[in-house]
């Protein structure tokens, strides 16, 4: 019997297991639903679904010569209605802040060089004015981002917000914005971006399941720092779901059960209670240092996306932060002043008290591009103008970021990461812009640390061929597997029909690990881990084996990974390593570490999809 609901689709009729084929108008009456997808983020919820669908995509047509007159009384239509929107929202303005950024909003909206550049714009090729507006604040966007004036550079996040106003006018799209849930739900969505999961309230998304995503992609990332339980790579939950259906969502197995049945529900509350109780559990060990039963001492830090986790994150016993991700901040409300970035680092720097915090420079470009350069049509956003290729192109902007940075040492232990290096000569270009940023600080006779430790991110295979090179140039390597899985298996992770490649457990990507931790303790600086790898428990004992010195990753993996290391001899992880290096096939190690597993701790349940194939695969 076929069942043609797309992949992953299972159906069943009641509690039987048996499959029956019937009219989809029926299925939302009688029956249970399960899909299956990527195990994005651990963890259960239950709760109502809503959907949502926030696609802003601009139409391009020609408009014909009888109509063009029309076509500019629209545009001079929508202007009136959004500045009166704007009006309206400064009269609601709850803080001056908040009223400064509407008011100039409405500046932009009324300002006539804009409504000229339309205007010109649209007597050129007669295109829709849709159209027209989003080109010409792409335009302007453009030049603010790369203007030498910090003032300029700050306003592009609100030419971005004003011709989005414009342009949903004109659709006659009513916006809805995420961060205005009031009822705690279960969210739906196509696919989001990482700004978008930035925007939404919090305290009322229970879990998110999207058609789209990877488990190490960003919204992953952020998500698990939120500790939202998330399913992705479903491809059709939208189509799926209705709103408001009842829906339980196990994170831990990719699995989204769709009116569950009563039997359904009683055994995932049950687990619910349960998995409070274990994070209870876990915590006891957070004063416990990470050190095998031989004496074989790690460090345990967090990775965070947002200043205010590194408040959180000491209750799960974090030894430090080993990759604070800056650009979060720029994409959260595209507001980064040289002293609203200084806040931010010194609030996570204090919140540390003196341990350590690894602050990369910018990551933006990819989907983490800037909503001012989202639309460029790069064809290979993920091999072009992103991370340090995108901040040394833009040395204000990049040396603006730096002085935050130095001027934030003072509070407590700063480590500054360059994120994508390639080559020797952009972190040499790093390091000059960096010198020149301690000695603008100088000039302003503004403090900051002398013994601030550089480090070098490993994520491109050519950084790992050269790095006995870089590391004559670094204080510190962090591998990050995300990006050096894709690099070196030419695997596009949100690809659905080739993510399964992408496995840490590829002898390529084990040898290429190798040779980084090898190199960086060859030249006596110390191997870190900042990928989704590295807080994998599945991936804890051979990456000890390995000799990796420091894990990173969302603090609330730390005390199971912990546990692992605490209940294991190093001896026994080098044994793992060496025969996982001499295996020929990554089906051979993933076999060892399962046995190995069994072996050494047979109490553990092994959650993983990153280096196991412990999911169902869609
Ligand atoms: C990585 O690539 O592993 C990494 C940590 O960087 P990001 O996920 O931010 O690209
Ligand atoms: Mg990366």
């Amino acid at each position: 019997m076929h069942i043609d609901y797309g992949p992953g689709y299972r159906i069943y009729y009641k509690d039987t297991f048996t499959a029956i084929e019937i009219k989809p108008i029926w299925r939302y009456f009688f029956y249970m639903k399960i899909l299956s997808g990527i195990a994005a983020v651990p963890g259960i919820a239950i709760g109502k679904a809503f959907l949502y669908s926030e696609d802003l995509e601009t139409p391009r047509y020609i408009i014909p010569q009888e109509q063009s007159t029309e076509e500019m009384k629209r545009f001079i239509r929508a202007v009136e209605e959004v500045s009166a929107e704007l009006r309206i929202l400064r009269e609601k303005a709850k803080t001056r802040e908040q009223d400064g950024i509407f008011a100039a909003h409405q500046l932009m909206v009324e300002d006539q060089d804009f409504h000229y550049k339309v205007k010109a714009r649209f007597e050129t090729n007669y295109e829709n004015i849709e159209w027209v507006v989003s080109e010409v604040a792409r335009e302007l966007s453009r030049k603010l981002i790369e203007s030498p004036n910090e003032y300029l550079r700050e306003r592009t996040a609100d030419v971005v917000d004003v011709s989005r106003r414009i342009i949903r006018n004109l659709l006659g799209i009513k916006r809805f914005s995420l961060a205005d849930l009031q009822e705690e739900v279960i969210l739906v969505a196509r696919d989001l971006l990482p700004s978008e999961v930035l925007a939404f309230n919090k305290d009322k998304v229970k879990a998110l399941l999207l058609d789209a995503g990877s488990r190490t992609n960003h919204a992953a990332i952020l998500l698990r720092s939120f500790g939202i339980p998330g399913v992705f790579g479903l491809s059709s939950v939208t189509r799926e779901i209705t709103n408001g259906s009842l829906i339980i969502v196990d994170g831990g197995t990719g699995q989204v059960f769709i009116e569950p049945d009563n039997e359904t529900t009683r055994r995932y509350k049950e687990q619910l209670a349960n998995q409070e109780q274990s994070a209870v559990n876990l915590s006891v060990l957070k004063d416990f240092p990470a050190a095998t039963t031989d004496s074989r001492r790690v460090s345990l830090v967090a990775n965070i996306e947002l200043p205010e986790e590194a408040e959180e994150i000491a209750r799960y016993g974090a030894e430090g932060i080993g990759l604070y991700r800056s650009e979060f901040l720029f994409l959260q409300n595209g507001r980064n002043s040289e002293e609203e970035q200084l806040e931010a680092y010194s609030r996570v720097v204090k919140a540390m008290n003196g341990k350590p915090v690894t602050i990369r420079t910018v990551d933006l470009g990819g989907e983490k591009a800037l909503p001012a350069i989202a639309n460029e049509n790069e064809k290979n956003p993920l091999m072009g103008w992103r991370a340090i290729r995108f901040s040394l192109s833009l040395p204000d902007l990049f040396k603006t970021q730096l002085r935050a940075i130095l001027r934030a040492s003072i509070h407590g232990k700063v480590q500054i990461m360059f994120p994508m290096i390639s080559n020797i000569e952009e972190l040499e270009q790093a390091l000059f812009l960096l010198e020149e940023a301690r000695m603008e600080c100088r000039k302003k006779n503004q403090g900051f640390a002398d013994d601030i430790k550089i480090g070098t991110m490993i994520e491109i295979p050519s950084a790992v061929m050269t790095a006995d090179i870089l590391a004559k140039k670094s204080d510190f390597f962090s591998i990050g597997t995300n990006d050096l899985i894709q690099y070196t298996l030419a695997v596009d992770q949100e690809n659905e029909r080739v993510r399964h490649l992408a496995k840490g457990t590829q002898i390529a990507v084990l040898r290429l690990i190798k040779q980084t931790i090898d190199a960086a303790h060859a030249a006596g600086i110390h191997a870190a881990m900042c990928g989704e790898m590295a807080g994998d428990p599945a991936a804890a004992a051979l990456l000890l084996g390995l000799g990796l010195d420091e894990f990173s990753m969302n603090a609330s993996a730390i005390p199971q990974v912990k546990h692992i290391i605490r209940n294991v001899s190093i001896e026994s992880c080098k044994a793992l390593a060496e025969s996982a290096l001499t295996s020929t096939s990554h089906k051979q190690v993933q076999e060892l570490i399962r046995d190995w597993y069994s072996k050494h701790l047979p109490s553990l349940t092994l959650a993983s999809d990153m280096i196991l194939e412990t999911q169902a695969q869609t």
